[in-house]
């Protein structure tokens, strides 16, 4: 299950089978200058369907965010073959899921339920950070952008668990026009990191530490 299925650039999408990798994905989508955004270190092996289950992300992060911010639709195979689309619903739309024949209909009702009772509690015990977990983000069903019911935050993360993931429609992200690379050197690891709050002012994809650990003074026979 390899194949992009279909793109649209002017609306920013692209639709995945779950085995698609990223660096194949991005190659794919980079003469139109857009990209899929989380960026992984594994990119040449790391599958969609495997982003989409760890919830996935690295460098950039603090910009871009994680896997599941950038899902738009998830088809996926319940435990008895029955075929979920999960996408951000309002409403009226949650109600009409909440009719569907099969147990589909009881994943949306237990989860409205859930996260719905549950919202004080959730609050409290789910940290206020972009990269505090893999794994089931109450947090996240209601509490996203929209502030729509959806469970493509649940099943993201979920490490195939709830569903196996058979389709998803991304959302695109225009590649930046520049890339600059800064290199500071410090004495110190803690002068580097004392430093950090006043780097982010500048609002970097990404910092990164390199540590020269080894200081070899002497010969080698
Ligand atoms: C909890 C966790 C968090 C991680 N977070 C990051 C991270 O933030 N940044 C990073 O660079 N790497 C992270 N990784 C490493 C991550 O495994 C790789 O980055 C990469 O995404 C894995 O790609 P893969 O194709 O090898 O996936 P796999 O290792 O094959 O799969 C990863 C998980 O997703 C499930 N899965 C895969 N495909 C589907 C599908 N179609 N439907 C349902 N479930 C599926 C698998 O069962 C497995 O649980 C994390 C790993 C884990 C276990």
């Amino acid at each position: 299950m390899n194949r992009i299925i279909e793109s649209n650039f002017k609306e920013g999408w692209v639709c995945v089978e779950p085995g698609v990798v990223l660096d194949q994905l991005n190659e794919h989508l980079a003469p139109n200058k857009v990209f899929f955004a989380p960026d992984l270190s594994p990119s040449n092996r790391a599958t969609l369907g495997g982003m989409v289950n760890t919830d996935a992300c690295g460098k950039g992060s603090r910009i871009y965010g994680r896997t599941s911010d950038h899902v738009l639709e998830l088809t996926c195979v319940l435990s008895n073959g029955e075929v979920l689309e999960s996408v951000s619903l309002e409403p009226e739309a949650l109600s009409e899921y909440k009719k569907k024949p099969g147990i589909s209909a009881n994943i949306f009702k237990i989860v409205d339920k859930v996260v719905s009772e549950k919202t004080d509690l959730i609050q409290e015990v789910f940290p206020k950070m972009s990269r505090f977990m893999t794994g089931y983000n109450l947090a996240k069903v209601y509490g996203n952008s929209e502030n729509n019911f959806n469970l493509n935050y649940l099943l993201s993360g979920s490490e195939g668990t709830l569903a196996v993931v058979s389709k998803a429609k991304l959302r695109l992200t225009p590649l930046p026009k520049h890339k600059i690379l800064l290199v500071v050197k410090y004495k110190t690891f803690d002068d580097a990191l004392s430093d950090a709050e006043m780097l982010l002012k500048f609002d970097p994809a990404a910092i990164g530490v390199l540590l020269e650990l080894i200081e070899f003074q002497g010969s080698v026979d």
